[in-house]
């Protein structure tokens, strides 16, 4: 009974057909009077857990939010929902809150945002107040900030367990996307709400897809990636505010649309920048980890990582903030196990062992998710406690397509470079030499030879990763010292007089870059019509002076571009227009579409509007012909060890080995399967430090008999 009206509510105020998660049951929970705490990832929908029964009960729903900057335009948007609110912060005239207090007193308003430190200031005046009225409801969003477990610990959250004592007959929800078990312990102990319904949703972001790459010319390959991005909004993470300077000044160099934020600027010129961001009206915002807490933009459609986040719950914060409009959007990061050495100082917390232990542990997790060769979806959601079915085909490795290729002329190229230089450069120094690039570091002589520029057609980053495989294949080796470079080995000749073929990897990461696969929606929407639309929402937008997403998301009007709706009836069929939307709005936007759908002759297509749908399931690659790798991967595979391959085809175990290693980067043998896990971090480490580039020798020299040389070119692959 209740929940059919709460359905009523959400369609006709809110505009939406069903809820999501759960928020029906924590809607359910809260109109029986009791207590509960809800865990959502961000962009699950929180809000409408409380918004809705502050909207059924009698009285006034007590929002406690520690985002102050949010509160506005939270109280935009429910009015521009016809829901009666307002907010009392530090922001305010004292004119303005008396018009508050009125209202609440009058019994118009239904819910009330206010600060934490606001709520029970000292003498309980505001306490005695809410007394003097009739309170329905007490909502604790950022619910975690009571924790000093958490990661955003706000002692005056702490006070927040008063309210219970003063109210106990008010029921309470809490909120928060964090997911951590100690966390969620501390809220209910803390609130006292020791009764409370517990309700988990999953962490799983299925919009959003993951993508890491190596580090390594990150900034041209920023430049590539943003290219057919310019009309989207996006944030790039950096981990310093020098870095988040420059690159955003570099990127409006570019004629990118871009600006910082950190906490070096001042206040005035941080809150423009977040705010023109909010409003659409700069696309790209270049930061330190200083953004982000209370960035209610539902249309960020990536989400760049220059540098690597210390840990997984920052990563999978950070990345949170793109897509939560529930559209196709994209997490990269650009990674590198420098990065990871890099921030190991900064895991240290300073005469606390224990804590350092478990900073460095999260960041050497950290540096794992970085190099992994699976799924990342199912380790993000295994490091929540999650488990996930199937691997989930949204994310690099999962459409990663690995061809091997006959790769013997890319080879003999690479070779005679490095005979014809005299086996006395470095790979950097080569591979511009095969590219034929003009920088003056190129010897004069070394221009005039036949090899100079044979390799113009291979990009830098593929010959990178070629000279890499050719490294480990043993054609070529790499020299120690402080300039190592690239000499021929025992194997080279066979290979430039042709007798021996290389095969070589491709790497290719299939992008679906099309909305229908992970939106809503089964139909591809008009992207023109979209851009009109966009144009009509900027123009309400400017005029109530709220950022764009108040009016309609994102998400609502590629609904409109996709279904076409020529009529107020059909109108209201689409997500997000409720009652008092589509009084203000509807006729605006109906008048364009319309208009759209005359000039390229069109009808509605609203009849094609149903249900969601099953995800797609994944199709399985396969390979090529056999080679002899494959053979020694097959056996591998039905479960032989190497010691047995080797003995069953009669060549050495380093051979097997060397069979295996190539098989690592494409995740068909995982680098554990290679190298007993204690054995890897070791190995890592003094490849590190030894500063060794691809030189394979000293490192082994260095480590002794207990590695062999197939470990560590196993773990040499991986980095
Ligand atoms: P959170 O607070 O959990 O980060 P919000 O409450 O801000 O998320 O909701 C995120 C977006 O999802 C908002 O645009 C909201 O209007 C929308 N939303 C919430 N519930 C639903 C629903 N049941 N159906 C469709 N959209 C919804
Ligand atoms: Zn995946």
């Amino acid at each position: 009974m209740n929940i059919t009206r709460a359905k009523e509510i959400l369609k006709r105020q809110f505009g939406y057909d069903s809820f999501r998660m759960n928020q029906e049951q924590a809607i359910e929970t809260v109109l029986q009077k009791n207590d509960c705490v809800v865990l959502m990832p961000t962009g699950g929908g929180k809000s409408l857990c409380y918004q809705i029964p502050a909207l059924m009960l009698d009285g006034l729903t007590v929002v406690i939010s520690p985002l102050i900057a949010l509160m506005k335009d939270q109280v935009d948007a429910l009015k521009n929902n016809g829901v009666e609110a307002a907010f009392l912060n530090s922001s305010q005239t004292s004119r303005e809150q008396t018009e508050v207090f009125q209202a609440v007193r009058s019994g118009k308003l239904k819910l009330l945002y206010v600060a934490p430190e606001r709520l029970l200031q000292t003498g309980d005046q505001f306490i005695d107040f809410l007394k003097s009225v009739s309170v329905s409801l007490f909502a604790i969003d950022e619910a975690h900030c009571i924790s000093s477990w958490g990661h955003d610990f706000r002692p005056e959250y702490i006070q927040l367990g008063k309210l219970k004592r003063y109210f106990p007959d008010v029921p309470l929800i809490a909120l928060t996307a964090t997911a951590d078990k100690l966390v969620r312990h501390d809220i209910v102990e803390r609130l006292t709400i020791r009764n409370a319904a517990l309700f988990v949703s999953s962490f799983n972001r299925p919009n959003i897809f993951y993508k890491i790459e190596q580090k390594r010319n990150s900034y041209p390959r920023l430049l590539e990636y943003l290219e057919p991005r310019r009309q989207e909004s996006g944030i790039i993470y950096c981990l310093s505010r020098n870095s988040a300077e420059s690159l955003a000044a570099d990127l409006r160099d570019e004629g990118f649309d871009a600006l910082p934020y950190h906490a070096g600027l001042d206040k005035e010129t941080r809150d423009k920048n977040q705010s023109l961001f909010l409003k659409d009206e700069v696309k790209i915002i270049v930061a330190t980890i200083a953004f982000g807490m209370g960035i209610d933009k539902s249309n960020v459609r990536f989400v760049v990582h220059m540098d690597l986040p210390k840990n997984i719950e920052s990563y999978y914060q950070e990345t949170g903030r793109a897509g939560r409009d529930g559209l196709q959007s994209e997490a990269l990061l650009f990674f590198s196990w420098g990065d990871v050495n890099k921030l190991k100082g900064f895991a240290e917390v300073e005469g606390n062992k224990s804590q350092s232990e478990i900073m460095l542990k999260k960041l050497n997790t950290m540096g794992a998710f970085g190099d992994l060769k699976t799924c990342r979806r199912r380790f993000l959601l295994n490091y929540f406690s999650e488990d996930l079915i199937e691997d989930c085909g949204r994310c690099d490795n999962c459409n990663t397509v690995f061809e091997r290729f006959d790769g013997t002329i890319i080879a003999q190229k690479a070779l005679s470079a490095v005979a014809r230089t005299g086996q006395r450069f470095g790979l950097s120094y080569l591979i511009d030499f095969l590219r034929g690039s003009q920088a003056k570091t190129i010897r004069d002589e070394h221009k005039n030879l036949k090899t100079y520029g044979i390799g113009v057609d291979v990009s830098k980053n593929n010959w990178f990763d070629y000279f890499k495989d050719l490294i480990a294949q043993g054609y070529l080796a790499q020299t120690e010292g402080t300039y190592p470079t690239i000499v021929l080995t025992d194997q080279s000749e066979a290979v430039l007089k042709g007798q021996t073929p290389v095969e070589l990897f491709k790497v290719t990461i299939r992008e679906d870059r099309k909305p229908s696969l992970v939106s809503p929606l089964e139909h591809e929407y008009l992207k023109d019509l979209f851009d009109e639309l966009r144009l009509v929402r900027t123009a309400f937008a400017k005029a109530e002076n709220v950022p764009p997403y108040v009016v309609f998301s994102d998400a609502t009007l590629i609904e409109m571009a996709t279904y076409l709706p020529n009529k107020e009836d059909e109108m209201r069929k689409i997500s997000g227009v409720g009652d008092l939307k589509l009084q203000k709005y509807a006729a605006d936007f109906l008048e364009t579409i319309v208009d759209y759908c005359d000039r390229n002759n069109l009808t509605s297509r609203i009849n094609l509007k149903t249900p969601k749908r099953e995800p797609k399931k994944r199709t399985i690659r396969d390979g090529n012909g056999q080679t002899t790798y494959d053979v020694s991967l097959d056996m591998f595979k039905s479960g032989l060890s190497i010691p047995e391959i080797a003995e069953s085809r009669g060549v050495a175990v380093s051979t097997v080995e060397t069979h295996l290693v190539r098989f690592i980067p494409s995740g068909e043998v995982r680098l554990d399967d290679l190298v007993a896990t204690d054995k890897i971090e070791t190995i890592r480490n003094a490849i590190t430090s030894l500063n060794a580039g691809f030189a394979i020798a000293p490192v082994k020299e260095f480590l002794g008999d207990n590695y062999s040389y197939g470990e560590i070119r196993a773990v040499l692959v991986t980095m």
